[in-house]
């Protein structure tokens, strides 16, 4: 059978450009190196605008049936102790999807969309692994991949969409990726027994480390501790001993979780950060981590490995619409991207300074006491639906 279309990895972005081009009568083939469900280390926290898109990729229903746990806000405790609550809720013209944001697991979430891709019929490969694009005349013509069995395949199609994750095979075998100066790692695990851990999302700043804790399920809880990754380096053989001693060295976080038992192995990943240089050959696109990573303070990575997939899918469609996969062509949904993801990356870089400088970090926190509707602001640009612009005229909104 030949494909318009070869999607390389099934995580949210490509499970999500895979359905968005299957429902235009696209012949799509996604290729996973795992097989669903599989676990992914990850915050499990959806942004309400997360939420819309879910909707749009006909998965909202059966998410809400998986048990997601909605979210009201978020408590932000900051170094001195000081917490505040934000709340999602319509600041002037924007209005949050729901008036929540979710925790789940992404096992599960993960499979839900993949059932979907399924459902409309686009070919799945599981235990596929990507080893390598091909490229002529300044093209991507196809993949070439390897099964369970370790035989070889070769597929190709015009395009091909690179959503495989961070350390995207595609983006290095065309030397795409590039260092981040931010070296931090992150520390997740599963706990329970955490008091009255159910309505939102806690975030713990005491720097140079921030932890979050979100109620995935009833009585689990997703608790990711990020540190530099030069502090975690000495302890790679003894991730539970670090991981342990860094949460009691957050006072505020280990008070919340005394008493609370891990369920679950401590897993580590880093560097977190990563950039990946826009492609210069025709035939290609990088959607979600793949198109590179920043940080999971402000939990939009699968927001924009969504968001990401949206845009990624009007290009594809329209290009192979028109028979021209060509770079200026497939260049517009770079310029989209761009367009569309600059202002929340320039937020998010403001924020990271905010949270790694402990006086900031309480200023910060008591200006927010004072300020509630700022706070609410601020949730709401975090939670996607707010543009981050707004910010700078808080006196309107705040
Ligand atoms: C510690 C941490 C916490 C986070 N917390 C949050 C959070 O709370 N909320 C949030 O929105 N985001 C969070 N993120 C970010 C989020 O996890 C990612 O942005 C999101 O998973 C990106 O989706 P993706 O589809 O691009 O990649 P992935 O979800 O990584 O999916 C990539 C897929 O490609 C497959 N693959 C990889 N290589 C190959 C290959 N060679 N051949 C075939 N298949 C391949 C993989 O098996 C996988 O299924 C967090 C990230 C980290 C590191």
């Amino acid at each position: 059978m030949s494909f318009d279309v070869i999607v390389v990895g099934a995580g949210p972005a490509g499970a999500a450009i895979a359905i968005l081009l299957a429902e235009r009568g696209l012949r799509i083939l996604v290729l996973d190196r795992a097989r669903f469900p599989r676990p992914k280390i990850c915050g499990e926290y959806l942004s309400p605008e997360t939420l819309r898109i879910l909707d749009r990729l006909g998965v909202l229903k059966a998410v809400d049936d998986a048990g997601a746990t909605p979210l009201a806000g978020m408590r932000i405790s900051a170094p001195d102790g000081t917490a505040v609550t934000g709340t999602y809720r319509t600041i002037g013209p924007w209005r949050p999807y729901r008036n929540h944001a979710l925790a789940l697991r992404r096992e599960v979430l993960d499979a839900i969309l993949v059932d979907r891709v399924r459902a409309l019929g686009a070919e799945l490969r599981e235990r596929t692994r990507v080893t390598d694009v091909l490229v002529a005349d300044g093209h991507a013509v196809g993949v070439e991949a390897m099964d369970a069995e370790t035989r070889v395949h070769v597929f190709r199609a015009p395009l091909v969409v690179a959503a495989d994750g961070r350390g995207s095979v595609v983006a290095r075998r065309l030397g795409l990726l590039r260092a981040h100066p931010l070296q931090r790692m992150a520390l997740v695990t599963y706990v329970r027994g955490v008091s009255d851990c159910r309505e939102v999302g806690e975030i713990f700043v005491d720097p140079p480390d921030y932890a979050i804790l979100n109620p995935v399920a009833p009585d689990r809880v997703n608790m990711s501790v990020v540190v530099p990754l030069a502090h975690a380096a000495a302890w790679s053989h003894r991730l539970e001993d670090f991981f342990a001693a860094r949460v009691s060295q957050m006072p505020h976080l280990a008070r919340r979780v005394a008493g609370a038992e891990r369920v679950a192995p401590v897993q580590a990943m880093g560097p977190l950060a990563y950039d990946v240089a826009p492609p210069t050959i025709g035939g290609l696109l990088l959607v979600g981590d793949a198109a590179g990573f920043y940080d999971p303070l402000t939990g939009e990575g699968v927001f924009s490995a969504l968001h990401g997939a949206e845009l990624a899918s009007e290009v594809a469609a329209a290009a192979l619409k028109a028979g021209e996969c060509s770079a200026e062509r497939l260049a517009t949904y770079q310029r989209a991207r761009r367009r569309t993801f600059a202002a929340k990356a320039r937020f998010t870089h403001a924020l990271q300074f905010v949270v790694a400088h402990r006086r900031l970090a309480n200023l910060t926190a008591h200006l927010l006491v004072k300020r509630p509707a700022l706070l609410d602001l601020l949730l709401g640009v975090v939670g996607d639906y707010v543009p981050p612009g707004l910010l700078l005229h808080p006196a309107r909104f705040g």
